[in-house]
Protein backbone atom coordinates (compact mmCIF):
# COMPACT_ATOMS: atom_id res chain seq x y z
CA UNK A 1 0.00 0.00 0.00
CA UNK A 2 1.34 3.38 -0.92
CA UNK A 3 1.64 6.42 1.43
CA UNK A 4 -1.16 8.26 -0.37
CA UNK A 5 -4.06 5.36 0.60
CA UNK A 6 -2.01 4.74 4.32
CA UNK A 7 -4.32 6.34 6.82
CA UNK A 8 -3.09 7.52 10.36
CA UNK A 9 0.53 8.34 11.56
CA UNK A 10 0.85 11.19 9.17
CA UNK A 11 4.13 12.68 11.06
CA UNK A 12 5.55 9.42 10.42
CA UNK A 13 4.60 9.62 6.54
CA UNK A 14 5.88 13.08 6.49
CA UNK A 15 9.35 11.97 8.41
CA UNK A 16 10.00 8.90 5.52
CA UNK A 17 8.62 10.83 2.38
CA UNK A 18 11.37 13.91 3.39
CA UNK A 19 13.96 11.81 3.28
CA UNK A 20 13.35 10.15 0.28
CA UNK A 21 13.01 13.52 -1.39
CA UNK A 22 16.29 14.48 0.52
CA UNK A 23 17.97 11.40 -0.89
CA UNK A 24 18.43 10.43 2.80
CA UNK A 25 17.47 7.29 3.30
CA UNK A 26 20.20 5.18 4.41
CA UNK A 27 19.68 5.26 7.97
CA UNK A 28 19.21 3.56 10.83
CA UNK A 29 15.13 3.82 12.19
CA UNK A 30 13.37 2.51 15.14
CA UNK A 31 9.39 2.00 14.30
CA UNK A 32 7.63 1.85 17.76
CA UNK A 33 4.13 1.38 18.76
CA UNK A 34 1.63 -1.35 19.53
CA UNK A 35 1.33 -4.23 17.24
CA UNK A 36 -0.94 -3.80 14.16
CA UNK A 37 -0.84 -0.31 14.09
CA UNK A 38 1.36 -0.31 10.38
CA UNK A 39 5.18 -0.47 11.27
CA UNK A 40 5.38 -3.12 9.18
CA UNK A 41 3.15 -1.77 6.53
CA UNK A 42 5.13 1.54 6.72
CA UNK A 43 8.53 -0.12 6.50
CA UNK A 44 7.73 -1.61 3.02
CA UNK A 45 6.20 1.14 1.81
CA UNK A 46 9.34 3.10 2.48
CA UNK A 47 11.23 0.07 0.63
CA UNK A 48 9.35 0.18 -2.45
CA UNK A 49 9.27 4.17 -2.92
CA UNK A 50 12.98 3.77 -2.42
CA UNK A 51 13.16 0.96 -5.32
CA UNK A 52 10.49 1.92 -6.80
CA UNK A 53 10.78 1.77 -11.02
CA UNK A 54 8.60 4.47 -12.05
CA UNK A 55 11.20 7.04 -9.69
CA UNK A 56 12.30 10.33 -12.04
CA UNK A 57 15.61 9.82 -12.80
CA UNK A 58 18.82 10.43 -10.03
CA UNK A 59 16.23 10.60 -7.20
CA UNK A 60 14.06 8.48 -4.86
CA UNK A 61 10.23 8.53 -5.85
CA UNK A 62 8.30 9.73 -2.56
CA UNK A 63 5.81 7.02 -2.88
CA UNK A 64 5.19 3.53 -3.99
CA UNK A 65 3.55 3.71 -7.45
CA UNK A 66 2.29 -0.52 -6.31
CA UNK A 67 2.32 -1.62 -10.02
CA UNK A 68 5.77 -2.34 -11.54
CA UNK A 69 7.18 -5.37 -11.12
CA UNK A 70 9.91 -4.14 -8.02
CA UNK A 71 7.05 -2.79 -5.62
CA UNK A 72 4.45 -5.78 -6.53
CA UNK A 73 7.64 -8.16 -5.33
CA UNK A 74 8.31 -6.03 -2.57
CA UNK A 75 4.39 -6.69 -1.41
CA UNK A 76 4.84 -10.71 -2.29
CA UNK A 77 8.40 -10.63 -0.02
CA UNK A 78 10.58 -11.92 -2.88
CA UNK A 79 12.18 -8.84 -3.97
CA UNK A 80 16.25 -9.80 -3.14
CA UNK A 81 16.90 -6.21 -1.47
CA UNK A 82 14.71 -6.13 0.67
CA UNK A 83 15.64 -8.68 3.89
CA UNK A 84 12.74 -9.44 7.20
CA UNK A 85 15.14 -10.68 10.55
CA UNK A 86 12.99 -12.66 12.81
CA UNK A 87 13.94 -13.95 16.41
CA UNK A 88 14.87 -17.41 16.14
CA UNK A 89 13.49 -18.59 19.13
CA UNK A 90 13.16 -16.49 21.52
CA UNK A 91 15.93 -14.23 21.16
CA UNK A 92 17.66 -12.88 17.72
CA UNK A 93 20.83 -14.63 17.67
CA UNK A 94 24.37 -13.64 17.59
CA UNK A 95 24.92 -15.69 14.25
CA UNK A 96 21.61 -14.03 12.75
CA UNK A 97 23.66 -10.18 13.49
CA UNK A 98 27.00 -11.12 12.31
CA UNK A 99 25.67 -12.37 9.00
CA UNK A 100 23.75 -9.16 9.06
CA UNK A 101 26.71 -7.12 9.62
CA UNK A 102 28.37 -8.72 6.51
CA UNK A 103 25.56 -9.04 4.26
CA UNK A 104 24.68 -4.99 4.76
CA UNK A 105 27.87 -4.12 3.19
CA UNK A 106 27.40 -5.10 -0.18
CA UNK A 107 25.78 -3.18 -2.49
CA UNK A 108 21.88 -4.04 -4.12
CA UNK A 109 21.12 -6.51 -5.78
CA UNK A 110 18.37 -5.49 -8.12
CA UNK A 111 17.47 -2.35 -6.61
CA UNK A 112 19.20 1.21 -5.78
CA UNK A 113 18.55 0.74 -1.98
CA UNK A 114 18.97 -2.46 0.50
CA UNK A 115 16.21 -2.65 3.29
CA UNK A 116 16.72 -4.48 6.31
CA UNK A 117 13.98 -4.91 8.83
CA UNK A 118 14.71 -6.69 11.96
CA UNK A 119 10.90 -8.07 13.77
CA UNK A 120 10.73 -7.46 17.35
CA UNK A 121 14.31 -5.89 17.83
CA UNK A 122 13.80 -5.86 21.63
CA UNK A 123 14.72 -9.36 21.72
CA UNK A 124 18.27 -8.27 20.70
CA UNK A 125 20.16 -8.67 23.90
CA UNK A 126 23.47 -7.21 24.64
CA UNK A 127 25.77 -9.82 23.13
CA UNK A 128 24.28 -10.01 19.61
CA UNK A 129 23.60 -6.20 19.72
CA UNK A 130 27.25 -5.80 20.03
CA UNK A 131 28.38 -7.17 16.56
CA UNK A 132 25.98 -4.68 14.65
CA UNK A 133 26.44 -1.55 16.86
CA UNK A 134 29.03 -0.25 14.04
CA UNK A 135 26.34 -1.11 11.29
CA UNK A 136 23.50 0.33 13.06
CA UNK A 137 25.69 3.72 13.55
CA UNK A 138 26.57 4.32 10.26
CA UNK A 139 25.11 1.93 7.51
CA UNK A 140 26.49 2.09 4.23
CA UNK A 141 24.84 4.57 1.71
CA UNK A 142 22.76 2.24 -0.04
CA UNK A 143 21.54 0.42 3.29
CA UNK A 144 18.81 1.09 5.39
CA UNK A 145 17.97 -0.74 9.03
CA UNK A 146 14.56 -0.66 10.31
CA UNK A 147 14.26 -2.09 13.51
CA UNK A 148 10.34 -2.76 14.69
CA UNK A 149 9.10 -3.58 18.35
CA UNK A 150 6.00 -2.64 20.26
CA UNK A 151 8.43 -2.87 23.28
CA UNK A 152 10.84 0.52 22.83
CA UNK A 153 11.60 0.44 26.39
CA UNK A 154 13.34 -2.59 25.93
CA UNK A 155 15.43 -1.97 23.35
CA UNK A 156 19.02 -1.79 24.79
CA UNK A 157 20.31 1.93 24.71
CA UNK A 158 23.38 1.41 22.82
CA UNK A 159 20.63 0.96 19.53
CA UNK A 160 18.74 3.52 21.18
CA UNK A 161 21.54 5.40 20.81
CA UNK A 162 22.16 4.98 17.71
CA UNK A 163 18.88 4.91 15.82
CA UNK A 164 16.41 7.53 15.12
CA UNK A 165 12.95 6.93 16.48
CA UNK A 166 9.45 7.14 14.76
CA UNK A 167 6.48 6.06 17.27
CA UNK A 168 3.42 4.82 15.92
CA UNK A 169 -0.10 5.23 17.62
CA UNK A 170 -2.96 2.98 16.75
CA UNK A 171 -5.63 5.03 14.49
CA UNK A 172 -8.52 7.26 15.43
CA UNK A 173 -11.46 6.16 15.56
CA UNK A 174 -12.66 8.03 12.30
CA UNK A 175 -9.74 7.29 10.75
CA UNK A 176 -9.78 3.40 10.75
CA UNK A 177 -13.98 3.40 9.59
CA UNK A 178 -11.84 5.96 6.78
CA UNK A 179 -9.38 3.03 5.81
CA UNK A 180 -12.07 0.08 6.43
CA UNK A 181 -14.63 1.29 4.36
CA UNK A 182 -11.83 2.36 1.67
CA UNK A 183 -10.40 -1.15 1.47
CA UNK A 184 -12.80 -3.35 3.49
CA UNK A 185 -15.91 -2.61 2.08
CA UNK A 186 -18.98 -4.28 4.60
CA UNK A 187 -22.30 -2.83 5.95
CA UNK A 188 -21.85 0.81 8.04
CA UNK A 189 -22.84 -1.45 11.45
CA UNK A 190 -20.11 -4.11 10.54
CA UNK A 191 -17.21 -1.38 9.94
CA UNK A 192 -18.40 0.85 13.06
CA UNK A 193 -17.94 -2.39 15.39
CA UNK A 194 -14.91 -3.37 13.99
CA UNK A 195 -12.86 0.09 13.71
CA UNK A 196 -13.87 -0.23 17.62
CA UNK A 197 -13.23 -3.62 18.98
CA UNK A 198 -9.96 -3.60 17.47
CA UNK A 199 -8.86 -0.37 18.87
CA UNK A 200 -8.14 1.55 16.03
CA UNK A 201 -4.95 -1.18 15.21
CA UNK A 202 -5.52 -2.47 11.38
CA UNK A 203 -3.40 -5.37 11.81
CA UNK A 204 -6.20 -6.97 14.08
CA UNK A 205 -8.96 -5.62 11.82
CA UNK A 206 -7.86 -7.24 8.49
CA UNK A 207 -8.01 -10.62 10.52
CA UNK A 208 -11.07 -10.37 12.98
CA UNK A 209 -13.97 -12.46 12.92
CA UNK A 210 -16.93 -10.51 12.96
CA UNK A 211 -19.34 -13.41 13.35
CA UNK A 212 -17.27 -15.05 15.81
CA UNK A 213 -17.07 -12.08 18.31
CA UNK A 214 -20.60 -11.54 17.77
CA UNK A 215 -21.64 -15.16 19.28
CA UNK A 216 -19.34 -14.91 21.51
CA UNK A 217 -21.07 -11.61 22.67
CA UNK A 218 -24.48 -13.03 22.67
CA UNK A 219 -23.46 -15.72 25.11
CA UNK A 220 -22.01 -13.11 27.42
CA UNK A 221 -24.82 -10.70 27.38
CA UNK A 222 -27.16 -13.15 27.89
CA UNK A 223 -25.04 -14.05 31.22
CA UNK A 224 -24.99 -10.44 32.37
CA UNK A 225 -28.63 -10.34 32.15
CA UNK A 226 -29.18 -13.44 34.10
CA UNK A 227 -27.04 -12.06 36.75
CA UNK A 228 -28.61 -8.72 36.51
CA UNK A 229 -31.98 -10.88 37.10
CA UNK A 230 -29.98 -12.77 39.89
CA UNK A 231 -31.72 -15.93 40.15
CA UNK A 232 -31.25 -19.05 38.22
CA UNK A 233 -28.14 -20.42 39.89
CA UNK A 234 -28.56 -23.34 37.92
CA UNK A 235 -27.76 -21.78 34.56
CA UNK A 236 -25.60 -19.53 36.16
CA UNK A 237 -23.47 -22.59 36.99
CA UNK A 238 -24.05 -23.99 33.53
CA UNK A 239 -22.42 -20.61 31.93
CA UNK A 240 -19.43 -20.56 34.59
CA UNK A 241 -18.62 -24.36 33.39
CA UNK A 242 -18.61 -22.96 30.04
CA UNK A 243 -16.72 -20.42 30.25
CA UNK A 244 -14.45 -22.16 33.17
CA UNK A 245 -13.96 -25.03 30.61
CA UNK A 246 -12.08 -23.13 28.01
CA UNK A 247 -8.24 -23.03 27.78
CA UNK A 248 -6.40 -20.19 29.32
CA UNK A 249 -6.23 -18.15 25.99
CA UNK A 250 -10.02 -18.30 25.40
CA UNK A 251 -10.91 -18.00 28.65
CA UNK A 252 -9.10 -14.32 28.73
CA UNK A 253 -10.55 -13.42 26.00
CA UNK A 254 -14.17 -14.39 27.54
CA UNK A 255 -12.71 -11.96 30.67
CA UNK A 256 -12.16 -9.12 28.51
CA UNK A 257 -15.09 -9.31 25.92
CA UNK A 258 -16.90 -9.60 29.17
CA UNK A 259 -15.18 -6.64 30.95
CA UNK A 260 -15.62 -4.65 27.81
CA UNK A 261 -19.41 -5.57 27.78
CA UNK A 262 -19.79 -3.80 31.11
CA UNK A 263 -17.41 -1.17 30.68
CA UNK A 264 -20.39 -0.39 27.79
CA UNK A 265 -22.80 -0.65 30.77
CA UNK A 266 -21.15 1.80 32.48
CA UNK A 267 -21.10 4.65 30.22
CA UNK A 268 -24.36 3.83 29.34
CA UNK A 269 -25.42 4.02 33.10
CA UNK A 270 -24.08 7.64 33.30
CA UNK A 271 -20.59 6.65 33.75
CA UNK A 272 -19.25 8.50 30.58
CA UNK A 273 -19.98 9.44 27.58
CA UNK A 274 -21.85 7.49 25.89
CA UNK A 275 -20.51 7.40 22.60
CA UNK A 276 -17.45 6.16 23.83
CA UNK A 277 -19.11 2.81 23.35
CA UNK A 278 -17.51 0.17 21.82
CA UNK A 279 -20.32 -2.51 21.05
CA UNK A 280 -22.44 0.62 19.09
CA UNK A 281 -24.40 -2.29 17.21
CA UNK A 282 -26.04 -3.83 20.41
CA UNK A 283 -26.63 -0.29 22.37
CA UNK A 284 -30.34 -0.64 23.06
CA UNK A 285 -30.09 -4.24 24.78
CA UNK A 286 -26.52 -2.83 26.20
CA UNK A 287 -28.91 -0.06 27.54
CA UNK A 288 -31.50 -1.88 29.27
CA UNK A 289 -28.43 -3.87 30.89
CA UNK A 290 -27.04 -0.41 32.17
CA UNK A 291 -30.83 -0.04 33.60
CA UNK A 292 -30.72 -2.96 35.39
CA UNK A 293 -27.34 -3.05 36.98
CA UNK A 294 -26.55 0.81 37.20
CA UNK A 295 -23.24 2.46 37.63
CA UNK A 296 -22.24 1.03 41.14
CA UNK A 297 -22.59 -2.63 40.19
CA UNK A 298 -21.29 -2.25 37.02
CA UNK A 299 -18.10 -1.17 38.49
CA UNK A 300 -18.04 -3.69 41.25
CA UNK A 301 -18.30 -6.42 38.46
CA UNK A 302 -15.60 -4.92 36.54
CA UNK A 303 -12.99 -5.48 39.49
CA UNK A 304 -14.53 -8.82 40.35
CA UNK A 305 -13.66 -9.50 36.48
CA UNK A 306 -10.02 -8.71 38.04
CA UNK A 307 -9.61 -10.25 41.00
CA UNK A 308 -10.12 -13.68 38.58
CA UNK A 309 -7.77 -12.08 36.06
CA UNK A 310 -4.98 -11.92 38.66
CA UNK A 311 -5.93 -14.98 39.73
CA UNK A 312 -5.12 -17.07 37.07
CA UNK A 313 -1.42 -16.02 37.43
CA UNK A 314 -1.14 -18.58 40.32
CA UNK A 315 -2.38 -21.21 38.37
CA UNK A 316 -6.03 -21.39 40.50
CA UNK A 317 -9.12 -23.65 38.71
CA UNK A 318 -11.16 -21.31 36.14
CA UNK A 319 -13.98 -23.22 36.76
CA UNK A 320 -14.14 -22.75 40.10
CA UNK A 321 -12.99 -19.20 39.85
CA UNK A 322 -15.45 -18.10 37.48
CA UNK A 323 -18.35 -20.31 39.46
CA UNK A 324 -17.45 -18.17 42.72
CA UNK A 325 -17.55 -15.28 40.80
CA UNK A 326 -20.45 -15.46 39.06
CA UNK A 327 -23.26 -16.57 42.30
CA UNK A 328 -21.32 -14.32 44.45
CA UNK A 329 -21.76 -11.10 41.49
CA UNK A 330 -25.63 -12.56 40.94
CA UNK A 331 -26.33 -12.90 44.77
CA UNK A 332 -25.21 -9.39 45.90
CA UNK A 333 -22.42 -11.13 47.89
CA UNK A 334 -19.51 -10.20 45.94
ZN1 LIG B 1 6.77 0.95 -8.15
Amino acid sequence: MSFARLIGNDRNKQILQRLLRNGRVSATLIFAGPDGVGKRQFALTFAKAANCQKAPDHSFATDSCDECPTCRRIDEGTYGDVTTIQPDGQFIKIAQTRALAEEVVYRPREGRQRFFIINEADRLREEAANSLLKTLEEPPPTSTLILLTSRPNSLLQTIRSRSQRLNFAPLTIAEMETFLTQHYPRPVADTALLARVTGGRIGQATAFDLSDYRQERRTLIELLELMAAGQNRVRLLKAAEYIGKKEREEFEKELDLMTSLLRDVFLLAGGGSPTEIVNVDVTDRLQQLAEKIGLAKSIRWSEKLNEVRRSLRVNINRQIAMEAALLGLAEGKA
